[in-house]
């Protein structure tokens, strides 16, 4: 349940400074505490047995249905996507194969976009394709007509994510959510770029999926993940689903991902505009053939991007020209000193990390004119990070 606490209407740094804390605070400390458990002792027997049949509604009656420090980090989350209720998971994946399984069940058949997040795509490729569930995967810029031409009578589920991993197609999501709602799809989005820049529930998206281990978690040091949804009924598929896998959030991770929320409107603040002064300078550099950044006049689907995001966060690709080779890509990335070579992202540290071999597709073509590095900005001086990029691209060949 939203919060009681929620202070709708102010910004987004004022609401993240507030939310989650009514009703947590202890003994006047502003942060809840971290609330570690398995048992939950009652004071009688019938009152256990009353606790039972109300789990879902915040009655702690065994860890794994949550506690204190979850709601807190789960009215963060609504809060930060606009969303009633929110299902914590224990890594980003989990948020992106819970929903999955709780929606499509043996006979359904599910549509992808080309441009999804490969673990995605091996969870359809895998788990669900040996129970009989059947993916299609979509080229990303389909429009409304070419969704309504996709959906079977058996189609459950349409899936989105905008923009797209490691290729950053910018979807139009009100338009492939009004074909599937036509046909009684639900429609699923992994928001983890667009965070709360892409507001899901005004654009059709009936379950929303984060991976928290990024922006909101913040320092590359937690994993965590959350579906959030606007409905009782979507509440209950996705928690059921969740409660009946076992699926939990442990309080310590939560806490991590709750202080790192109280700070993340300012993070975001910043290295948007680092990254989008990264991704500029490397517009104009010789060696680049494109920069794939939404909120860049030059990206494809900047018109669709501005439309319906409000703002960018610090990750994007840069194609180089297609003489280099992977070797001299390689050798680039090796050379600079102050990004790290690893993936996930949203930490405070920048990273720059070769992607051209981590692209599938089936649907389209996965050539993007040349070798790839996935840039991600983060918090240093963005002086300090051009200047090592400029001495990373004098290594490359003449
Ligand atoms: C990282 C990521 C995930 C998965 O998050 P983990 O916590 O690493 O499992 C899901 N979707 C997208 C788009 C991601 O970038």
């Amino acid at each position: 349940m939203a919060d009681k606490n929620t202070t709708h209407g102010q910004g987004f740094a004022t609401r993240m400074s507030h939310a989650g804390r009514a009703g947590t605070r202890v003994h006047g400390f502003v942060n809840p505490a971290v609330h570690r458990g398995s048992t939950v002792l009652h004071p009688n027997a019938e009152s256990r047995r009353a606790f039972q049949k109300d789990k879902w509604n915040r009655v702690m009656t065994y860890g794994t249905a949550g506690g204190p420090t979850q709601y807190a980090l789960e009215d963060v989350v609504a809060e930060i996507e606009g969303g009633t209720r929110c299902v914590l998971v224990g890594t980003g994946l989990a948020a992106v194969t819970v929903p999955l399984m709780a929606y499509l069940k043996t006979g359904d058949h599910c549509l992808m976009p080309d441009s999804a997040y490969g673990p995605a795509r091996n969870v359809c490729n895998g788990l669900l394709k040996d129970w009989g569930v059947e993916t299609t995967y979509y080229d990303p810029l389909i429009d409304e007509a070419g969704i309504r031409a996709l959906i079977r009578p058996n189609t459950k589920v349409v899936y989105t994510e905008s923009p797209g991993s490691h290729t950053f197609e910018v979807q139009d999501v009100p338009a492939i959510a009004r074909a599937a709602h036509a046909a009684g799809c639900v429609v699923m989005m992994d928001n983890t770029w667009g965070i709360h820049h892409f507001m899901p529930f005004q654009h059709g998206v009936d379950v929303s999926i984060q991976a928290l281990t990024k922006y909101v978690g913040g320092h590359s040091d937690v994993l965590l993940g959350s579906i959030t949804v606007n409905s009782e009924k979507d509440y209950e598929v996705v928690r059921g689903a969740a409660s009946q896998m076992g699926h939990f959030a442990a309080p310590d991770d939560c806490w991590l991902a709750l202080r790192g929320a109280r700070t993340m409107p300012i993070r975001l603040k910043q290295q948007e505009k680092s990254g989008l002064e990264v991704a500029r300078w490397f517009e104009n550099r010789p060696e680049v053939l494109s920069v794939l950044h939404p909120a860049l006049p030059s990206h494809p689907q900047h018109a669709l991007w501005k439309r319906d995001f409000s703002g960018a966060c610090s990750l994007f690709g840069v194609v180089f020209k297609p003489h280099y080779t992977e070797a001299d890509i390689f050798n680039f990335v090796d050379a600079l000193k102050l990004f790290g070579i690893g993936a996930s992202w949203g930490g405070f540290e920048s990273l720059a990390l070769p992607t051209t071999g981590f692209i599938t597709r089936t649907a389209t073509s996965p050539d993007l004119g040349g070798f790839t590095v996935r840039i991600h900005i983060g918090l240093e001086d963005v002086g300090d990070l051009i200047a090592d990029l400029t001495q990373g691209l004098a290594t490359l060949p003449k």
